[in-house]
């Protein structure tokens, strides 16, 4: 009798890159997806060094390179006082075949992996088609989905939530979503336009401390972005008016030019993780499981993770080599402490350095970053933090849960 393909809901980059593994694997996948087409929003910008070299065994890596851009430096200034540190990942050159951070919108990845799904005959891409309902027993999952022709009812023996922050399957499975959102909302703007001619020493991914207003400038191949904060008592009909960003480019670039705006979006941010990552043969993964703050590029990066991590584990137990509930507890407990101990306490870090009002605590801040980024040990060691290399070689991606165990915690 042929296997029920493991489904994915959700075909964001999170729930394609577990597809991917999977097929790549020998491992039939259905993967369920409510829009009627992969999504073309850029959204995250950043493919970080540990990221890359997840995804080298899969060639996605060499296809990434081919099409981002390389930032070898990340600054950090303040909107008056300039430049106050800067981070050379050539630090990294011995660590990592990837010393950078690779800029390219996290649309053109979707795409990417859309494209090799199409071509797989393990792999059945349903779009137009909305996970609405689970039902566990002790051989799989029943999942109810409906369509433009109605209901439908598909049997899995795993399911993977892979569909976002709103997750169906989380709230299905009644987990929680621990932790705060942010009052101010975050407005994401794009131009073609040449930033460097106005800021001609800024480097390709750039945070810009203000109290009133921080700026978060980087480069993707298409277009300069930037991310600056909405106040409390602004609209979104008015934060996203031309004219008022308009006037925050103009500030942001010290002119009087006006500029072509390719990308406007508004968005919340949140720090929220999952009480667990898992209930049942019901597995979460991405921002299904963990959201935190822009600051870092760490969102789609550590959901990108999550993938390689649960990707191996189904692969073993899909082939019978393991004991499905020990993998799934420990794909559980260490993805949730990579969420905790790492994105969110590296994303709170670079937040507050942007974000601080009051000066005393603000100038320490940036002392502290000022420091680090001078000494070669403490900046290295912050880079393999920041670059998502640390937490893979201190928690381990997809390993036996018993090498898990006796794993020295750092
Ligand atoms: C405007 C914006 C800007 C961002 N910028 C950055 C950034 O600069 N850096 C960064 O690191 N992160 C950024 N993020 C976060 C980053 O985009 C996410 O971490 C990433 O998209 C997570 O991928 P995912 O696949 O887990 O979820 P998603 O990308 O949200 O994909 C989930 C998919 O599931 C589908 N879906 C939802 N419900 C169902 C259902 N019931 N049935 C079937 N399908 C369903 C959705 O349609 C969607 O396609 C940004 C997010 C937003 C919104």
């Amino acid at each position: 009798m042929v296997q029920d393909p493991i489904i994915i809901s959700g075909a964001g980059p999170v729930g394609l890159t577990a597809a991917e593994i999977l097929t790549q694997q020998g491992i039939r996948v259905m993967v369920l997806e409510k829009s009627t087409e992969p999504s073309k929003e850029w959204r995250a910008s950043t493919f970080h060094a540990g990221t890359m070299e997840l995804l080298e065994s899969t060639g996605l890596a060499d296809e990434l390179l081919c099409r981002g851009i390389v930032a070898d430096k990340v600054q950090y200034r303040d909107r008056t006082t300039g430049l106050y540190a800067e981070f050379d990942y050539g630090l990294l050159k011995d660590e990592t075949k990837y010393p950078f951070r690779l800029q390219l919108p996290q649309s053109t990845y979707v795409q990417m992996i859309h494209e090799r799904l199409q071509q797989s005959d393990l792999a059945e891409l349903r779009y137009g088609t909305e996970v609405t309902g689970l039902v566990q027993d002790e051989a799989g999952i029943t999942v109810t989905v409906k369509t433009d022709e109605g209901l439908e009812k598909l049997r899995t023996p795993y399911l993977l939530g892979a569909d976002g922050a709103r997750s169906t399957i989380r709230k299905l499975l009644g987990l929680s979503f621990e932790g705060y959102t942010l009052e101010e909302r975050f407005l994401l703007v794009g131009t073609p336009a040449a930033f460097d001619q106005y800021l001609p020493d800024i480097s390709l991914v750039n945070y810009i401390a203000d109290p009133q207003e921080f700026l978060f400038i980087l480069k993707v191949p298409e277009a300069w972005r930037l991310l600056y904060p909405i106040p409390p008592s602004v609209t979104d009909e008015e934060a996203l008016h031309d004219e008022r960003i308009q006037n925050s480019l103009q500030r942001a670039l010290q002119t009087t030019d006006r500029f072509p705006i390719i990308e406007r979006m508004i968005y919340r941010v949140h720090q929220r993780v999952a009480n667990r990552f898992y209930q049942g043969r019901a597995v979460l993964l991405g921002d299904a499981a963990h959201i935190n703050s822009p600051m870092g590029g760490l969102g789609l990066n550590s959901g990108i993770h999550d993938a390689v991590d649960l990707g191996r584990r189904m692969v073993r137990i899909m082939w019978g080599q393991t004991d499905p509930e020990a993998e799934l507890a420990t794909y559980s407990q260490v993805r949730r402490k990579v969420a905790i101990d790492y994105v969110k306490s590296i994303t709170e870090k670079n937040t507050s350095v942007l974000t601080e009002k009051d000066p005393e605590r603000r100038i320490q801040l940036q002392r502290d970053y000022a420091e680090m980024a001078q000494d070669p040990i403490r900046a290295r060691s912050w880079l393999l933090r920041s670059g998502m290399i640390a937490s893979v070689r201190e928690q381990g991606i997809g390993e036996h849960p018993e090498s898990t165990t006796t794993r020295s915690q750092p």
